[in-house]
């Protein structure tokens, strides 16, 4: 990522749900899902990265050829762009 959006926004965020606390709560503990860590192609260093997952079920034959079975669909797409302020993740597009 280019840009200091999930930095800020947690701390907003922080703020904002902190304040709706009882007084005297411990152990805060909370971030923006979804981000992690990727090459930068144009730098080829680590930089943070942005994925929104893409989870669901589908039914497929059983491999023995009588009924079905439920199945998991879990992966992710990378963001090319901040879904905050618009900038391109990576430093330069690919
Ligand atoms: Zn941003």
């Amino acid at each position: 990522m280019q840009c200091e959006c999930r930095k800020d926004l947690e701390a907003k965020l922080r703020d904002h749900v902190t304040a709706q606390l009882p007084e005297g709560h411990e152990g805060f503990d909370a971030k923006l899902e979804g981000y992690g860590f990727g090459i930068d192609q144009e730098t080829m260093s680590m930089t943070s990265i942005l994925m929104i997952p893409y989870k669901g079920e589908v039914m497929v034959p059983k491999k023995t050829g009588s009924g079905m079975k439920r199945q998991k669909i879990n992966t992710s797409v990378r963001a090319r762009f901040c879904p905050f302020c618009g900038a391109a993740t990576e430093s330069k597009e690919a």
